[in-house]
Formats: C-alpha cells, structure tokens, sequence
C-alpha cells in the first residue's frame, strides 16, 4: 500500500475511534474541528492557492445555517432539501459579492470582504425573521433513515463524513487540469491567461466553491446545535478562520485540518486557564511594570501573541513542517497514452502573422512605433536589436498582454487586435516570457501540463470528483514527453523553482508547446544556457520547424540567432531598423551602427 493511503486510512480509524472511546467533551471538540475544517478547506483553495484573501467567510456559514433554520422552523421544510437550497442561495450570494469584490487588486479585496462579513452578519442580527440578534430555536434534528442524530456522538460520523468527502474533493480538484489553472492565479495573471485560462471567471468559481463548503459547514452547524444567533458568523469569527488556514499551512488540504485542530485545541486550552495559565500570569505579573498584564481577557491575548510567533516561524504554516515526519510520496510512474487532441490547423493563411503598424505608448513613451512587419509559415524569424528597443513590447501587442495604441495584428488572416490574451492563446499563439514565470513550488511536470490548458476540457465538478482520470494520464503523459524531448526529463518531478534560470526558461518552452501552438513567441529562450545546452536548443527548434511550427524568438546572442533563423527584423528605439536575411543583416551598416552605439554607450555607462 502507498504511505500516503497508509496514513489517510490511519487518520479514518482515528477519527472513528474518538466518539467510540473518548469522553463526550473531546467529541464535542471533534465536532468543531470537523466544522471548522470544512470553512479552512475553503480558505485553503481561495486564500492560499489562489492568493485572494478573504476575512468574511464566517458570513457563508451564516447563510448556510439561517436558510436551513428558517425553512425548517417557518414552513417545515425538510433538512436535506434545505441543505441543497442554501447551497443554491449561497452561491447566488458569492456569484454576486464576487463579480463585484473580485476585480479588486491589492489590499482591496481582502478590506472589501471585512465591509461583506460585517455587513450580512447585522443583516443576520436586524432581520426581524431571522429572529435579531436572539437567534432561532427549535431547529430539528437531521435523521438518517428513520435515525434521529440527536446525539453528539452519532452527528459525529456525520460531520466527519461531509469533512473527509470535502477533502477528498478538494484535493482532487488540486490535481487536475482546472487545479493546475487555479494554481497558476498566483503566479500572476498575464501567465494563467497566455495559456487560455480565463482568470477573472476562474477565480470567481474558487470564491463560490470556498462559499459552498462553508454553507454547508453551517448547515451542519445549526442542525448539531438546533438553535443559531449571529454571533458565530461576524468577522471575529472569520478571522479565526483564516487564520486556521494559515497556520495549518495554507497551501495543502490537510492544512486545513491541522489548521482548525490547533486553533481550536489552543484556544480551549488557553480558555480552560488551568494551573499553567495562573502560572503564566503570576510570573508575567512579577516581572513586568504594574498594570501592563491585563486583568481580563487574558487568555485572548495569549492567544494573539502566539499566533504571531506562531506565524513568525512558519510562515509557509505548520503543515509543510508536520508533513515532513510522514512517510515521503514517490511520485508514480507515467504511462504512456494517447497524446490529447491538436489543434486542426486552419488553412495555410500566408503570412502567418501580419504585424500592420502596431504601435504602443506608454505616456509619452512610444515603446513600438508603427511597426509592420510579416512571418510566414515554417519560418524561424527573429526579432532583435538593442535594450529597450521594444523586442518584448511588441511580444505583448502579439499576444494580447498589453492593448494596441494604434495598428492592427492580423493572425491566419482575422485581426486579433483587443482581444484578450487566453483568446489569442486559444487561436494557436502560445510564448514565452522574458522574466520567467513558472509556478515554483509546483513540479515541472505539472507546469508544463498546464500548458495543455486549451486542450482538455475538464471542470472543476468533473475533477473534484475524480472523474477526469483518462484525461488526465494522457495530459501527464505527453507533458513528460514534451520535458523529455526538451531534455529536462531528470527534472520531472522537481519543484520548478529549483531548477537553474536557464534550465526554467526551457521549461517554459515546454509548456508552450502542450498548447501545439501554430505560432511560438520565445522572449530571450537561450539566455543563461551553456554553449551545449543552446546547441540542442537550437537543434529543438529547428526540428520543430520542420514539423510544421513557426517561430519568432528574441534573442542577442548572434552566433545563435545568425545560425538558426531564416529572416531577422532589427529594432531601434521602438520602430524597424531593418529587415532581412541574416548574411544581409549581418552586413548592414545601420544595423551595425545601432549596436556599436549601444555597445559604446554600456562600456561608457
Ligand atoms: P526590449 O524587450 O526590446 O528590451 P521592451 O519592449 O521591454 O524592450 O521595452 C521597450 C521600452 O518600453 C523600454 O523603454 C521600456 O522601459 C518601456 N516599457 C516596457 N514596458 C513598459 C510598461 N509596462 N510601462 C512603461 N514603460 C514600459
Ligand atoms: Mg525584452
């Protein structure tokens, strides 16, 4: 058996033994853990892989608990009917407070989701049906087929079922072709979305799907309690949940776990007092000035102080720490499976790409000035010239990362001027980038597959229930064909941040072409490679030229470029110096006096 089942099953036995043998106080505390877990996993997904934070998760658990509290006493609804009707109004909800909060950038979401928690928990309190800021009573029990789960130890099992079932889907949803997109929102938008991922909509399902878990975590919570008030759903509160995902480790699902474990032992820990807490404060009483140990609420400050040395330590949270005493995960096998499907190449447009006048001002900087220039198929052109001369600019205009000021780029013959750049990716564009962007912590493997993004069809219901398995070994499988062929095939499994710049930037290469582009942008690719390493790089590119690829790179070392390309085009200060075959350029005395200017003005700088 894999450790990694091994040590999932021995947390099931575990978890089935408490109500079993321990006394009701720890199954209560169970309880709470498992409810608190749910709102975490949530927090996980949102907050720590797909870096949107957010305070007002507490208000989700609320909307989950009031509708099935209202329904349930008003009109008799049955529990599990309105468990699917709080799912279905929560989302409504988080659709809503998401198109709005989550374009903001910065410090303005996570401010914008306090003004929201705050907001629908005096809504909890001030609506006379939802009984003020007394509450409900009378809520009834959930029953199992014909079993009533009026007892702590029987709501138990049930809690934890929904618990394990949300991690088991969490984690899924991890692993596959939307959790690579979902993983990617961090690594910055203009990469996620020059592989087809539409970020604006992707976050926006992370953020119902974090919403979701928690109303059923509240659910759950008013049929185990059968009576609800606003207090468990303010920010107070929702700021306790973030920080159990944080300090869990807010980047793996059973953070979450361990987050809402510690949290809730500590805290009842420091809430008990007890012999070690008097202690504690006697001493602190006997060594600090007079009046500076506060007479209440001590153990709340106890709680904040060790948090932050909590946090202090680790940063990346106390899982990644805990993990590292389990048993390590060998990454299985790859079989081999049938590649996914291809672009069907449109007809041969000629040229491929049509650069009409483009231009780009930056104020009153013009970064691209009314650039035209052409690329036909199984073309390796390259576009190069000095610092700053708008090489990677005009990359952008291509690809959509930046907006045309004037011009027009016409792709197999349709303009794809403004459009968004997972549209340009989805029409066969795929690239590079000069400043790499890989997701560091997540494998080669998986970086490279996100490259297939376009190529799959997978969503996120589809692989939280694991159903996108076929899919998914053919993905698996031609991404280490691609990082084989690439020559990173040692480097599979490694985390991408560990692998050298240069050797990153291939990575990047071969994330490109899981998209089976028609046209590929490399920003810079051989820039801190080896003289051997560039040798098999250009013998890369030129094999894929000759299956059918066409190519624009950026590149300053002219032995490479001279050697590889069919055709250059030289910039200068944003518009076209020159253009032609590589001996013709070579010998160009514009094209010369451009680079001698700048290689006298960097010796003198
Ligand atoms: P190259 O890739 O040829 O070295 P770039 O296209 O990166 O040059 O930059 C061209 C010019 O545009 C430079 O002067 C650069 O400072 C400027 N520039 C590039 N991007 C931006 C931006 N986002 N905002 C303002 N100026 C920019
Ligand atoms: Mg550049």
């Amino acid at each position: 058996m894999k450790p990694g089942r091994l040590a999932f099953l021995g947390l099931v036995a575990l978890l089935a033994a408490v109500p079993l043998a321990a006394p009701q106080f720890w199954v209560t505390l169970g309880n709470y853990i498992g409810l608190y877990s749910i709102v975490a996993l949530g927090l996980v997904l949102l907050t720590g892989v797909a870096g949107q934070t957010s305070f007002g998760q507490a208000a989700f658990v609320g909307l989950g608990a009031y509708t099935s509290a209202y329904l349930t006493t008003r009109y008799g609804t049955s529990p599990w009917l309105t468990l699917f009707i709080g799912l279905a109004f929560t989302a409504a909800v988080a659709l809503a407070i998401g198109f709005i909060t989550l374009r903001m950038r910065g410090h303005y979401l996570p401010l914008a989701t306090i003004a929201w928690g705050i907001s629908l928990y005096y809504l909890f309190g001030n609506l006379e049906m939802l009984g003020g800021h007394t509450g409900m009573t009378g809520i009834p029990a959930l029953e199992i087929a014909g079993l009533e789960l009026r007892d702590e130890r029987r709501y138990y099992f049930l809690i934890w079922a929904f618990a394990l079932a949300a991690l088991w889907c969490t984690n899924n949803l991890l692993d596959s072709r939307p959790g690579r997109a979902i993983r990617s929102l961090k690594g910055g938008l203009e990469m996620a979305e020059a592989f087809g991922v539409d970020a604006a909509r992707l976050k926006t399902v992370v953020f119902v799907y974090a919403a979701l878990l928690a109303s059923i975590s509240g659910w759950l919570y008013a049929h185990l309690q059968r009576f609800v008030n606003p207090t468990p759903f303010g920010i107070h509160q929702g700021i306790e949940y973030l920080f159990m995902a944080v300090v869990g480790g807010a980047g793996s699902v059973w953070g979450a776990v361990l987050g809402a474990t510690l949290i809730t032992l500590l805290k009842q820990w420091l809430q008990e007092g007890g012999i070690l807490m008097t202690l504690l404060r006697d001493g602190l009483e006997a060594v600090l000035p007079r009046g500076i140990v506060p007479s209440s609420n001590f153990e709340l400050i106890m709680f904040g102080i060790l948090l932050v040395v909590l946090l202090q330590r680790a940063p990346e949270g106390l899982w990644p720490w805990f993990s590292r005493v389990l048993p390590a995960r060998r990454p299985p096998p790859i079989p081999p499976a049938e590649p996914l499907p291809a672009r069907a190449h449109a007809a041969a447009a000629d040229p491929l790409l049509d650069v009409r006048a483009a231009r780009k001002a930056f104020g009153g900087l013009v970064a691209v000035n009314d650039l035209s220039f052409a690329i036909r198929r199984r073309e390796i052109v390259g576009l190069i010239g000095p610092n700053g001369a708008g090489k990677s600019t005009t990359f952008n205009l291509i690809s959509g990362g930046l907006p045309l000021t004037s011009g027009d780029v016409v792709f197999q013959g349709e303009s794809i001027a403004g459009a968004p750049p997972y549209r340009i990716a989805s029409r066969g564009i795929g690239r590079t980038f000069q400043h790499v962007k890989l997701i560091p912590a997540m494998s080669v493997l998986d970086n490279v597959a996100l490259g297939a993004y376009l190529r799959g069809s997978t969503g996120v219901l589809r692989a939280a229930l694991r159903l996108d398995r076929a899919e998914e070994a053919r993905t698996r499988a031609e991404a280490a064909k691609a990082i084989e062929r690439c020559g990173l095939a040692a480097h599979l499994h490694d985390g991408a941040g560990s692998l050298a710049l240069g050797q990153q930037r291939i990575v990047e290469i071969a994330r490109a072409l899981m998209a089976a582009p028609t046209l590929l942008l490399l920003d810079e690719p051989a820039a801190g490679l080896r003289f051997l390493e560039k040798q098999e790089l250009a013998a890369l590119l030129r094999s894929l030229r000759a299956e059918g690829m066409t190519i624009l790179l950026v590149e300053h070392d002219m032995d490479f470029v001279m050697g590889l390309t069919d055709r250059l085009v030289v910039m200068d200060f944003g518009e076209k110096l020159a253009e032609g075959l590589p001996a013709a350029i070579q010998a160009d005395p514009k094209v010369r006096e451009a680079y001698l200017g700048g290689v006298e003005e960097e010796a003198g700088a």
